[in-house]
């Protein structure tokens, strides 16, 4: 199994939820990326997340208007 971020080599681990039992999953050796069948269930469902509307917490809102770009 391939890493979908890097293609990375996937082994299989243990991964345990808050309050959930233990779950098999996978982890990238490349990247750390871990994924499990609820992920991979997930993302299926819905479209891929759109970066670049990401906003970094704690950054400064944009000001437009009065005393803006000049
Ligand atoms: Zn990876």
């Amino acid at each position: 199994m391939q890493c979908l971020r890097c293609q990375g080599l996937l082994i299989a681990v243990q991964m345990r939820d808050m309050g959930q039992p233990l779950v098999a999953g996978w982890r990238c050796l490349l990247c750390g990326a871990m994924t499990d069948p609820g992920i991979e269930a997930n993302r299926a469902g819905h479209d891929p997340p759109i970066r670049n509307r990401a906003r970094v917490p704690g950054s400064p809102v944009m000001r437009l208007g009065k005393g803006g770009m000049r």
